[in-house]
């Protein structure tokens, strides 16, 4: 593969600098996912482990079909069938009550119905990417907030109910008398802010929003996140972020991981995976945007398409893409792998048993804590 220009992102400076070391509110652990039973069964998620910490933005990328929304609404339990949650444990930390000793960790796989709706909306909020679809079109957006309120805040009056309304609509850059239209009359970012207001309203630790600005203009998709971005440094949720755009993740999140075909390929620090990706994979995600500066030369982007996840090749499921796959590549799957110390961790074959790594795939990150197992090898 030729070297290339890198691509024209600025990673973000982390508002939380200590979010890396903040306690986890969300852990997902082993989490399987299929679709259908018995031999006929698509493996959507394989053993995926996320830790998502207190205040910290976690970018899920991969694109289309890689299993990155199936694994976040299996983790709360919105999976629609056939999706089957076939292994692992997703485990909810809330804040603890003071003066309770008792560890209110909530399995939530393992969680009764009046448990979830307890933790869903309240503590655990989503944004999806229509809003269209997820806003109701018979009643306006007050009554929306109305019920939503009425059975989550019950001690509050009608007009206080109508307040909080106009008050979330305003965070969100709306003003209050939108809570008087319907889903139709609003612009298609109006609509996600309103679902951005609605996901807010109860005040959550934790907010997943999948692809949330995907159908929007960039102007308005750039708004939109800045606002959003504004929001978490100021009511202090942890937000999972799951897009195909790694290069809104690289400027939004604080650490990202990314997915192929079900599984983990590389996690790593935003700054860290943006400077210096260790997986063929990130790697060509990252060069599929046009630099904005210098020479200009074409897109290289990654050769083929998402595998069926029907009939996955064997071993590296990226292999039949991949630049630089090797024999192994084609034989055994590869697990993810602590790199160093900065917590970086790939799923690579590059990366174990005395590979020769790429130039592209080595690079030294001024970021990371010390040497990377790839760049020592390198260097020897
Ligand atoms: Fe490429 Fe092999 Fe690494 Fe898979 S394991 S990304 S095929 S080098």
């Amino acid at each position: 593969m030729s070297e290339m220009s890198p691509p024209a992102l600025a990673p973000r400076t982390p508002t939380h600098s200590s979010t890396r070391e903040a306690e986890p509110v969300l852990e997902i652990r082993g989490l399987n996912v299929d679709y259908g039973f018995g031999t006929e069964a698509v493996h959507a998620v394989v053993d995926c482990d996320l830790v998502l910490r207190r205040g910290q933005v976690l970018g899920l990328a991969g694109e289309s079909g890689s299993g990155k929304s199936t694994l976040s609404m299996a983790a709360i339990r919105l999976l629609r069938s056939p999706g089957v949650i076939t292994g692992g444990e997703v485990l909810f930390h809330p804040r603890p009550v003071e003066g309770d000793s008792s560890d209110p960790t909530i399995d939530l796989l393992r969680a009764d119905e009046a448990e979830l709706r307890r933790v869903r909306w309240s503590e655990i909020s989503v944004v999806f990417q229509s809003a269209l679809n997820a806003l109701n079109p018979v009643i306006t957006i007050g009554a929306q907030f109305d019920d939503l309120l009425k059975v989550h805040r019950p001690h509050l009056s009608s007009s206080e109910r109508w307040d909080r309304g106009v008050e979330l609509l305003e965070m969100v850059g709306m003003t209050g008398d939108r809570l008087r239209s319907y889903s139709h009359e609003l612009s298609g970012g109006m609509r996600q802010r309103a679902m951005i207001a609605m996901a807010l309203a109860l005040e959550p630790q934790v907010m997943i929003l999948d692809e949330p600005t995907t159908a929007l203009d960039v102007v308005t998709q750039r708004e939109i996140l800045e606002e959003l971005m504004g929001l978490r440094d100021r009511l202090g949720f942890a937000a999972l972020f799951i897009t195909h755009d790694l290069s809104l993740l690289v400027e939004l999140a604080d650490e990202i991981v990314v997915m192929y075909a079900g599984r983990l390929m590389e996690r790593a620090p935003a700054a860290s995976l943006f400077r210096a990706p260790r997986v063929p994979y990130t790697y060509g995600l990252l060069h599929c945007f046009p630099p904005m500066h210098g020479e200009r030369k074409p897109m290289e982007g990654i050769p083929g398409s998402p595998p069926d996840l029907r009939a996955l090749p064997s071993g590296c499921s990226f292999h039949p893409r991949c630049p630089w796959a090797m024999e192994r590549c084609r034989k055994e799957t590869p697990v993810l792998t602590r790199l160093d110390a900065s917590g970086r961790e790939a799923a690579c074959w590059l990366h174990s048993g005395g590979a020769t790594v790429p130039a592209e795939l080595a690079m030294v990150d001024p970021g990371d804590r010390g040497p990377s197992a790839a760049t020592r090898r390198v260097a020897r």
